[in-house]
């Protein structure tokens, strides 16, 4: 891991905006840095995965791949391909991202960077876009993570519930916005969650807090056997035929019972909602899943270093996404159903771009 990874962070020890803005003044700095990434010295046809390419001459460093011919750049299939505005803007932009653990918004990205709310906004969607892609994302939790005293590994515990962001559900009771939401007067987002102690978060928006929605993302998230943690949900009614499964009854004011509790993943909830609610105001239900996964990458990566959180996030960027792409709300059927049951979360007016 260590080969394919170069920590470049060690060597830029970015401490303010203004380190990344110098660093990253001259263009080739920053395509030489892309291509340490996303290569580590030994680039590869971007098409078509050939080890194989020549570096043609030019102001522009570009590539030919030796088996396909084709003419690439080390930009191609990233998130900063074709953009017009400055790759030093982008990494401007990218570490103000990592260093604000509650979110920011696109109007202040925007100020601090110098480019216009629109742009920022469709470059923090590109980054968001590029975490929830990424298959790291989706390991399994749940293994192993500690030792103890004998070097024996202590298995790993495993915290799962749901939430609703939208409307004001954190100190609602959980029938109660039950009811709501099937009524559908309230434009809600279900969010099933499973946090790791001591270990990473998985998230994913759910149509609904049932089982159909919520088994399904356990099996993916969480390794079998894991202790699993809930509380007295029926939609984890069958869960100890897949994990060690623990519940906790949270109707009978009871939360924690020796090690069974859900207090890791309901800190996290609080977390996120502080985040979400306030910084961003309004999020677009379309690009929900893009929001939790930027919170997931914070929390997964709090322990290490700014400047290597930095490095992981440039060499996430291979993924592209069009502007076109990201604002085709309206022109596409499924997502015109879905926008009709939830035109907006949290009770505010749609503005013209979300923030
Ligand atoms: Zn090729």
């Amino acid at each position: 891991m260590e080969a394919q990874q170069p920590i470049l962070g060690k060597s830029l020890p970015f401490r303010t905006i203004n380190d990344v803005a110098i660093h990253f003044q001259y263009k080739s700095t920053c395509i030489e840095y892309i291509t340490q990434l996303r290569w580590n010295g030994h680039v590869k046809c971007a098409f078509c995965g050939h080890d194989h390419v020549y570096e043609l001459k030019g102001a522009n460093v570009r590539y030919k791949c030796a088996s396909c011919r084709k003419h690439f750049s080390a930009l191609k299939g990233t998130i900063f391909e074709n953009s017009t505005i400055p790759l030093a803007k982008w990494f401007m932009a990218i570490f103000i991202m990592t260093t604000h653990r509650k979110g920011i918004s696109s109007v202040q990205v925007g100020r601090d960077i110098g480019v216009t709310q629109k742009s920022a906004w469709f470059m923090m969607q590109r980054v968001r876009n590029a975490f929830k892609n990424q298959s790291f994302t989706y390991d399994k939790i749940g293994e192993s993570i500690k030792k103890d005293e004998n070097d024996n590994p202590i298995p790993g515990i495993v915290e799962a519930d749901e939430t609703y962001i939208g409307g004001k559900p954190v100190n609602m009771h959980k029938k109660k916005q039950d009811a709501i939401v099937k009524r559908g007067s309230q434009r809600k987002i279900a969010v099933a969650g499973a946090v790791q102690r001591g270990g990473e978060v998985r998230l994913q928006e759910i149509e609904q807090t049932d089982y159909n929605n919520i088994v399904p993302f356990l099996v993916k998230s969480v390794h079998q056997g894991t202790k699993l943690m809930t509380d007295e949900h029926v939609a984890y009614g069958t869960m100890d035929r897949l994990y060690e499964h623990q519940t906790i009854t949270h109707v009978l004011k009871e939360y924690v019972r020796g090690e069974v509790s859900t207090n890791a993943i309901e800190n996290f909830w609080s977390l996120l909602k502080r985040g979400i609610y306030g910084t961003y105001h309004f999020i677009s239900p379309y690009h929900v899943q893009n929001y939790l996964e930027e919170f997931a990458f914070r929390f997964n990566s709090r322990d290490i270093t700014e400047a290597q959180r930095f490095d992981k996030m440039v060499s996430l960027s291979n993924h592209r996404l069009s502007y076109q792409k990201l604002i085709c709300h309206g022109k596409n059927k499924a997502n015109e159903k879905k926008d009709e049951k939830r035109k907006t979360i949290a009770g505010y007016g749609r503005p013209k771009y979300p923030v």
